[in-house]
This record gives structure tokens, sequence and C-alpha cells, in this order.
């Protein structure tokens, strides 16, 4: 399989390719994705460009039968599109096709945003004058995408860019060309016209780079890590370009004596290690009170252990593989450290199965303080550290205590500590009795201090981002 750049409405090869490969099995090259250098990206520019003005004046009709018609193919094909995204990125068969119809319900969704456009019109307080808000799109819009949603996160930038009248090139993460190709195929068939949406694979580092820098992106929307949004950062205050980010997380999951244990002991599970907890939603920080800790920790380490590590595309895998041997190396190496801070590690070995793939038992750490850097840096693998805590009043000052600010979670019993936490919990979504990981599609997503930057992602709060207000004045 080759996944090729589209650019213009039409399929193009570039002279270098590179491996696609399945991280369960790494003998299982599922393709060959482009390689581009910078001259690529500006012909996709140009080509973004040349389309924006007469998609900008689309009717919204128009852009729901697009928008409709992505969203219908993906749910209808989420089985055979979320196997693809399962062997490409390692989630498993479960998780790979809910991210599928996930990504088509965002597109549906956005499809009926496009109907719903609007403005204000108000009185002026200067007599006879007439005050109109509107909105116009921003132009051409640059995605930069991460491989850990290789479905959903092209979906939930692209499906607002297109709705609100933008003209896209979207630049996916080097290890998960194949979903974001799949994608651009059903777009070019949608009846978008050509050039309003291009798609350009390759490394980060030159295309990505060059798409952020061109004189022509007017807005550039970011999902990735933490460093790579500070470059991007520098770039666009430079260049005075509008950007929204959407970076790593140190996600706290506090956990009351008065919580349900078994309740809170699932949330931890599904929180912290589900798609290998590759989340920057993870609960990454178990933060527990004294009163049940030690329940708390024999419940989940039983948990740990039973949980079905194993090929993504096995249905009875739980746990699928770390990304790649890079990711693996950075998980390794921070067990390492947790264990050198002084940490207690339950799992966290490499695991052999039948296929040679990138497997780590998920792991726990206990016995841990907030200062460590086990529970300061972001690792994204599947590990969580417990921290534990004398009362709701030390919890959230620990759950504060990260410069990140994604998603924060408490499991218990008392309103006025949940009433509490949602007020105070330095956190863009809080959860209660919920895993910190897992978020509607039709809401706003995305967090505060160094999580995020600009505009909220998803929901009709997207449209902040994907278009900009006009203030006319008329005397009549
Ligand atoms: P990276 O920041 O390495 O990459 C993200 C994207 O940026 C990729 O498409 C990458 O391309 C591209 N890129 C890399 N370097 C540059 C550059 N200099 N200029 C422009 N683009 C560049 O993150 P990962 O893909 O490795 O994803 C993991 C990280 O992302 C984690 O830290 C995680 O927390 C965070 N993340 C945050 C989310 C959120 O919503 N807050 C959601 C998902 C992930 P290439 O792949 O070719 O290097």
């Amino acid at each position: 399989m080759e996944f090729r750049n589209f650019i213009g409405g039409e399929w193009r090869e570039t002279a270098a390719a590179s491996a696609n490969i399945n991280p369960s099995d790494i003998s299982d090259v599922i393709g060959y994705a482009a390689e581009s250098d910078a001259a690529e990206i500006d012909h996709a520019v140009g080509a973004a460009k040349a389309a924006a003005v007469s998609w900008s004046a689309s009717t919204p009709q128009q852009r729901f039968d697009v928008l409709d018609f992505i969203g219908s193919e993906l749910l209808a094909r989420k089985d055979e599109l979320g196997r693809l995204l399962a062997r490409e990125e390692g989630k498993t068969l479960a998780e790979g096709i809910a991210e599928t119809a996930r990504a088509g319900q965002i597109f549906k969704f956005f499809a009926g945003e496009a109907l719903r456009g609007g403005g204000e019109a108000m009185a002026s307080v200067r007599p006879g004058v007439g005050v109109e808000i509107t909105r116009s799109p921003v132009g051409v819009v640059g995605l930069i995408t991460p491989w850990n949603f290789p479905m959903a996160i092209p979906a939930w930038k692209t499906a607002p860019a297109l709705a609100y009248g933008n003209a896209v090139v979207l630049k996916p993460a080097e290890l998960t060309p194949g979903c974001a190709h799949a994608l651009a195929e059903i777009i070019a068939r949608s009846g978008l016209p050509d050039g309003v949406f291009n798609l350009v694979l390759g490394k980060g580092k030159v295309t990505g780079a060059r798409l952020v820098e061109h004189r022509d992106t007017d807005a550039i929307s970011f999902t990735g890590s933490a460093e790579t949004g500070s470059e991007i950062a520098a770039t666009c205050g430079r260049l005075r370009k509008k950007l929204q980010m959407e970076m790593g997380g140190k996600n706290p999951m506090v956990v009351l004596d008065d919580a349900d244990l078994d309740l809170a002991v699932e949330a931890c599970l599904n929180g912290a290690f589900y798609s290998t907890g590759q989340r920057c939603t993870a609960s990454s920080r178990l933060i527990v009170a004294g009163g049940i800790h030690d329940r708390f920790v024999a419940s989940l380490t039983g948990r740990i252990a039973a949980l079905r590590v194993g090929n993504a595309l096995d249905r009875a895998t739980e746990i699928g593989p770390v990304v790649d041997g890079r990711q693996l190396d950075k998980d390794l190496i921070y067990l390492d450290i947790a264990a050198k801070e002084g940490g207690q590690v339950f799992g966290g070995q490499t695991l052999q199965r039948t296929t040679n793939g990138f497997f780590l038992a998920p792991a726990l750490i206990t016995e841990t303080n907030s200062g460590m850097r086990i529970n300061q840096e972001e690792v994204f693998g599947p590990i969580a550290s417990v921290i534990r805590v004398e009362d709701y009043e030390e919890a959230l000052q620990v759950a504060n205590d990260t410069p990140f600010g994604l998603s924060a979670g408490i499991c218990t019993g008392s309103l006025k500590h949940a009433t509490h936490f949602k007020a105070n919990a330095e956190a863009g979504m809080v959860m209660v009795n919920l895993p910190t990981a897992g978020v509607d599609y039709h809401v706003p997503f995305g967090g505060t201090k160094g999580s995020s930057f600009g505009g909220r992602e998803q929901g009709a709060h997207a449209k902040e981002f994907y278009s900009k207000i006009k203030t006319s004045y008329t005397f009549a």
C-alpha cells in the first residue's frame, strides 16, 4: 500500500518513502508513506490559497453535504478503518473502531454547525445606526496532528475548518500516515472542490515547520508535545499568526476515603492504562487519601495484573503495544527514574508475545511524592503513580502541583468536595466519578496552564479559532 500526498485534488508521489510498521508485529509493513520535502508544503499551501476564496463563499448546504458525506462513510466503514487504526497505532480493535466512529460523529456534528452559522445584529448607541457582528473564515489553516488519535484528531481539526469555510493543509504524524490517507481518500470523493483539503505526509521538522512558517498559512492548529508546541509558538508569535495548541498532560485523579472503591479502581484502570496510557488525558497521578490507600492499591494491582497485553488485532487484547521503540525506551527510562527516586514499581516489564512488538506490562508506582520527576514530567505510556495524601485539602494542592492543566478527576461520595474540586482544580476539564480520559465530541476540549494555548477545540466553541469576527456599522 502506498500512502501519498493529496494536493489540489491530485494524488502525488514523492521521491522518498518510509515504511509504516505495525507496533504489534514489526515484521508487518502496512505500507510506504511519502517523505515530503518543504516544496510539497509550498505546493499544498498554494493549492489551498487558490481554493480558499470560492470555498469561503460556499453555501451552508454545500458545506453540510460534504461534511455529512464524510461522516457517513467513516461511520459505515468504522470496523474496517478501526482495524487499520489498531494495526498502525496499536490501540485495541475496540478502541480503534470507537475512535473511527467518533471521527464520523465529529464530521456529522460540524455538518450541522455549517447550517447554524449566524451572527448578531443590534442597535448602535448612535441614533439611526445598526450594528452587525458576522463571522468569516480565517483563510488557509495548517493542521499538525500527533499519532495517538490518528483518526479523531485530524477529524476534529479538519471538520470545523471546513464547516467554517477555510481551506486546509493537514500534516499528520509520521507514525500514522495510513489513517490520514484513508481520511483524505474519503474527503477526495466527498464533493469538496479541489484544493480545499490537502494532505502532506513527512517529517514534522521539515514539513510541519514549513507549514508553520509559510507566509500564506493564516492559522495553525497543533496537537502534540510541549517541546514542539514551544517551537511552533515562537514562530507564530514572530509572524503574528493565529495559533491553537493542545499539548501534554499530567492528569490527577483524586480518590477520597468516601469514594466507592470499585468505581474508583475502574475509573483509574481505564484512565491510566487504556489506549496503552498514550492519551493526553490519561490519569498518570493517582492521589489517594490515607484511609482508602491500601485497599485501593491492593485492588488496582490485582486488576492490572489481570489485564491482557498483546497484539492489538487480537480481540482478547485489552492493552495494545506501545507505539514504537522510541516511546518504549522513554517509558522504561521513566520507570528506572521512578525506582531510583524511591518509588516501588509494580509491573512495567517488557513482554514477549507470539509476534514481535513493543509490549509493556502496565506499571503502578507506589510510595511516590509530588516533587518526583515521575509526577512532574509527562511519560505517555501505561504507567501511573500513586501519591498518598491526608485529606481533600492536601489532595487538591497536590492535584494542582503541575505545570499542566488538561483534565482532572475526583472519586468521592461528597457533593461538597466534588463541587469544590470542580471550581478549584486547575484544569480545562474536570471529571467526577469518571475517568480523566474519555470526552464527548459535541462540547469543548482543552486545558489550562502548559497544556493548551488559544481557543478551544470541538463543539460549537471551535468557531472561535476557525473564524474571525467583523463588526459592521450601517447608517440608513
Ligand atoms: P510531537 O510534538 O513530536 O509531534 C506532533 C506533531 O508535530 C507531529 O505531526 C510531528 O511530526 C509534528 N512536528 C514535529 N516537529 C515539528 C516541528 N518542528 N514543527 C512543526 N511540526 C512538528 O508529538 P507526538 O506526535 O510524538 O505525540 C505525543 C505528544 O503529544 C505527547 O507529549 C502528548 O501529550 C501530546 N498530545 C497532546 C494532546 C492534547 O490534546 N493535549 C493529544 C495528543 C498528544 P512527526 O510525527 O513527523 O515528527
